[in-house]
């Protein structure tokens, strides 16, 4: 891709620009619907656009019938979109450009390791970070092309971004400033060549204009990774807002182990959709209990301070139970 964003995100004459971003992967739940509120309502409060993308390339784990109905989900709800739901298995043209701009450059490299050779080699456990070992940089400066790769090795490479400093620090409009520390080169291709999540991401905001990232705290470790794509793109960051993930009692993200969450459970069982409104605009400190509402009569009032800063422990909120209307 060519295109460098023109949009500044500090620029006040600039669009706002907001986007949903659900992974087919899983069944949606209240702890993401909760971040999709507080993502549609802050640039919905702010007159921007919020764009809805749905992001099924994570290979074998991806659900296709999900992709329906997560949409159809989101619509009952009451959230709407400006423009088409964006499929971003479409867009793979303008991730490959991307991935090879930086191949070219000599800021990517091919790398045949595999996931349990890097485990092995990430042999003192404080060099398993954040989240996976740090890879050590076996295949860095190895083989000239993808081609020589695959010939010499019988493997097909992955794509790695060579990262030359420890941290990217950045401000984020919730958490104020991040230390943003980077654990070393990461996968920007998988071997199949399809980009991975933290290529395709920046690639598509950056082309469909998006100001605004507001998601869940569990991907902030990825937030310097892709400024320094980004930078090395040539094109202008969002705005990162990191707010807190729901968790279980346990301080995991929701999953199945904590009982069921998902909107459809509830559905099934007659709660409204403007209960489930209300319930996760009470856990993002929006409304008080037992308060109905479409997400639109939450615009008004939205003010992005009154989430609580702390990590919300889904039990403690009764977010489990619900009653039929
Ligand atoms: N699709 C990602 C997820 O559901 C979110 C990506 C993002 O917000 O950057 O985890």
């Amino acid at each position: 891709m060519t295109r460098p964003p023109k949009d500044s995100a500090t620029d006040s004459t600039t669009p706002l620009v907001g986007r949903l971003a659900p992974s087919p992967t899983g069944v949606l739940h209240l702890g993401n619907v909760r971040s999709f509120l507080i993502a549609w309502l802050s640039i919905r409060s702010r007159g921007g656009r919020i764009l809805l993308r749905i992001e099924d390339l994570d290979g074998p784990r991806v659900r296709p019938e999900l992709i329906d109905q997560t949409i159809e989900g989101l619509l009952w709800l009451g959230f709407d979109w400006d423009g088409d739901a964006v499929i971003q298995s479409t867009r793979s043209a303008l991730h490959e450009a991307a991935a090879e701009r930086l191949l070219n450059s000599g800021l990517a490299y091919p790398c045949i390791c595999s996931r349990r050779e890097i485990e092995e080699s990430a042999s003192a456990p404080h060099e398993a970070t954040l989240d996976g070992p740090t890879y050590p940089g076996t295949c860095y400066g190895r083989f000239s092309s993808v081609e020589e790769a695959r010939a010499k090795t019988g493997r097909d490479p992955a794509l790695r971004f060579r990262v030359q400093q420890g941290s990217v620090p950045f401000d984020d409009r919730f958490l104020g400033r991040q230390p943003g520390p980077i654990c070393g080169d990461f996968v920007i291709c998988k071997r199949d060549g399809g980009a991975a999540y933290q290529l395709a991401v920046v690639v598509d905001d950056a082309d469909q204009g998006v100001t605004e990232v507001l998601r869940a705290d569990d991907l902030l470790p990825s937030t310097p990774r892709q400024l320094l794509l980004y930078r090395e793109l040539g094109w202008t960051p969002p705005q990162f807002v990191h707010i807190p993930l729901v968790v279980g009692n346990d301080g995991r993200r929701l999953a199945k182990r904590h009982g069921d969450t998902s909107i459809d459970h509830f559905r099934r069982r007659g709660v409204s959709p403007e209960r489930l409104v209300g319930r996760v605009a009470e856990l993002a400190g929006l409304v008080g209990p037992d308060h109905l509402c479409r997400p639109e009569e939450l615009v008004a009032a939205f003010d992005l301070a009154s989430i609580p800063t702390g990590a919300v422990v889904g039990e403690e909120h009764g977010l489990f139970d619900a009653e039929a209307d």
